[in-house]
């Protein structure tokens, strides 16, 4: 069975990038939120197994969002992926308990890659 992925990330690009690196693969992507509150509900109706996250995002941002997942389901499975210079973020994102973190742009290899590791 293929694993679900939803995608919170205000560009349609990441979205479609995403998409795009898993078609054919043993992951689908179920759904795609444009900011961190909508990521939410998003990921209580659809119930994925991994997140893809992104860091800055209006409404609500990719660390708020991270906390009040870890919040909804402890265990949740979140691949952060950050535009480059975002350190300071990032380190925060560390301290929130996200463990796993791309690059954007990124290869397709490399987004599967890490969804498989965050899955672990
Ligand atoms: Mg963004």
């Amino acid at each position: 069975m293929s694993k679900k992925v939803l995608v919170i990330d205000d560009s349609p690009f990441v979205y479609k990038a995403v998409t795009k690196a898993l078609t054919d693969s043993e992951y689908e992507v179920v759904g795609n939120a444009l900011n961190g509150s909508m990521g939410l509900e998003k990921y209580s109706q659809l119930k994925p197994d991994v997140v893809t996250l992104d860091v800055t995002m209006p409404i609500m941002d990719g660390l708020e969002t991270a906390s009040n997942l870890f919040k909804m389901n402890p265990d949740v499975r979140i691949v952060m992926l950050s535009a480059m210079g975002d350190e300071t973020l990032l380190n925060q994102a560390k301290e929130i308990g996200v463990k796993h973190f791309l690059t954007k742009p990124f290869k397709p290899d490399a987004l599967k890659e890490k969804l498989a590791v965050a899955l672990q």
